[in-house]
């Protein structure tokens, strides 16, 4: 079958190595120069299941109403901003701010991360795919006894779930990671481990399971840009680029925060708003000082990860459209923050900035599978996940697209969850 993938992101770029195994003559189709240019290129490398709880819930709305005056809120949201699709998708992530609707989106997250995760360990056992992976776990540190608390309630929801997590003291986090000494002896109240998570670079992967597509087969056209998709009898016929045209069997977009402008013109209207996100990539100046382990700091939502002899921390998320400028504002908490957990691990002098915007869905649960449309299948909408989730969601378009029944329930994953009542 001749398969088009739209997007080389760290999602298109996995489901196109999982179709050219199956065998499938697959193209995958990028306006970027390379694989995970875009949302994939420097993120918080976090492979973190343990991250499932959404971000609506009860309690959300005030919190979000109490930062929006905050330039450097963690969640920066302007809904005074003249903009009809930001509205709609916030009406839609109220609806959601309950606590059923909390439970039912964590258990539909966490059953996506949960396979994600397996079928990243079975390809890197598979393959030897080297990424800067750091296989010991996720730490998740808590410097104030309230976001404890919370922290543990939310690990007794994800215990009930199917994800076990340890409770530890300070001097236990600093047991996981010496790296924390100097917090344990500030402002640590305790952590919380989360042993089978990881970490590794997003776009190195994306680059890695690129080529072992290709050694399958597969084919990358990079720099065309992707205008329309074009359908006759309910079936996409054409995708049209810049470049000309391409036919196909079958179409799966991965195209992050983009898919719903394509997606509009076929009269699908995905819930897909960019959440921009920022992150610092800091040269590790004293490895004994940094992190080993990736750490997330959840009294200030960031999250630290060791890519070789970088350290990445990334974090805060502001609803303000496609706007990939980078802002000072936005960046200095992270410095700030990486510089008093771990003051010697750098100078955090020279620091790389960037920025991109996560795919966020309402309800935080990415959008997978099938369409009414019978040959287009949509892998995307996978918000602060998409890494984390990128094997699994791979997997299954491949098994819906060979007909094989999927190994995870898909009930709750896909599009048709926004129109039922
Ligand atoms: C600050 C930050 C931290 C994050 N931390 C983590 C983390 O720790 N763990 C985790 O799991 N996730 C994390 N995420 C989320 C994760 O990065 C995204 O969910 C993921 O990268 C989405 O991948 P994607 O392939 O869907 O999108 P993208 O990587 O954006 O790929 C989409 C591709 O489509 C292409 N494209 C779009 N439109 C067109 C067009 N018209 N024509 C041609 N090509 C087009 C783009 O060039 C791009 O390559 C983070 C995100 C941010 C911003």
């Amino acid at each position: 079958m001749k398969v088009l993938v739209l997007g080389a992101g760290v999602v298109g770029a996995t489901t196109a190595y999982f179709l050219a195994r199956d065998g499938h003559s697959v193209t995958v189709l990028d306006r970027e120069p390379r694989p995970g240019m875009e949302t994939s290129f420097a993120n918080g490398a976090q492979i973190s299941a343990c991250h499932a709880k959404p971000w609506a819930g009860p309690g959300v709305p005030k919190q979000a109403f109490l930062w929006m005056f905050k330039p450097d809120a963690p969640l920066l949201f302007k809904p005074w901003r003249y903009d009809p699709s930001l509205w709609s998708w916030g009406l839609k992530f109220l609806r959601n701010c309950t606590s059923t609707r909390e439970h039912v989106n964590m258990d539909r997250t966490l059953r996506i991360a949960l396979y994600s995760r397996a079928v990243l360990k079975a390809v890197r056992q598979r393959t030897n795919i080297q990424y800067d992976q750091v296989t010991s776990g996720i730490l998740h540190i808590y410097r104030n006894a309230e976001s404890f608390e919370e922290g543990r309630t939310t690990a007794a929801k994800l215990q009930q779930l199917g994800l076990p997590q340890d409770i530890l003291s300070p001097q236990e986090c600093v047991g996981v990671d010496a790296a924390l000494e100097h917090a344990a002896k500030t402002d640590l109240v305790g952590g919380l481990l989360s042993p089978e998570d990881e970490s590794g670079d997003a776009h190195r992967f994306s680059i890695e399971i690129s080529k072992l597509a290709i050694e399958h087969g597969a084919t990358f056209d990079f720099g065309v840009t992707i205008k329309k998709l074009e359908a006759q009898n309910g079936r996409i016929t054409r995708v049209i680029t810049d470049r000309g045209e391409e036919s196909c069997d079958a179409v799966v977009v991965a195209l992050g925060s983009y898919s719903p402008r394509l997606a509009a013109d076929l009269n699908l209207f995905l819930p897909i708003y960019p959440a921009k996100g920022y992150s610092i990539s800091v040269e590790i100046e004293n490895p004994s000082a940094a992190p080993t382990i990736s750490i997330t700091d959840e009294s200030a939502f960031m999250v630290f990860s060791r890519l070789g002899n970088k350290m990445r921390v990334a974090g805060t998320a502001e609803l303000a459209g496609w706007d990939l400028s980078i802002n000072p504002v936005r960046v200095e908490p992270l410095r700030r923050n990486a510089a008093s957990l771990f003051p010697d691990a750098a100078s955090y002098q020279n620091l790389s900035p960037w920025c991109g915007l996560r795919p966020a869905t309402p309800d935080s649960v990415p959008i997978l599978g099938a369409t009414p449309y019978e040959n287009l299948f949509l892998n995307t909408g996978h918000g602060t996940l998409g890494w984390t989730m990128a094997c699994g969601s791979g997997q299954v378009i491949a098994d819906l697209i060979a007909g094989r029944t999927p190994e995870i329930d898909l009930e709750g994953l896909g599009l048709d969850r926004f129109s039922r009542p």
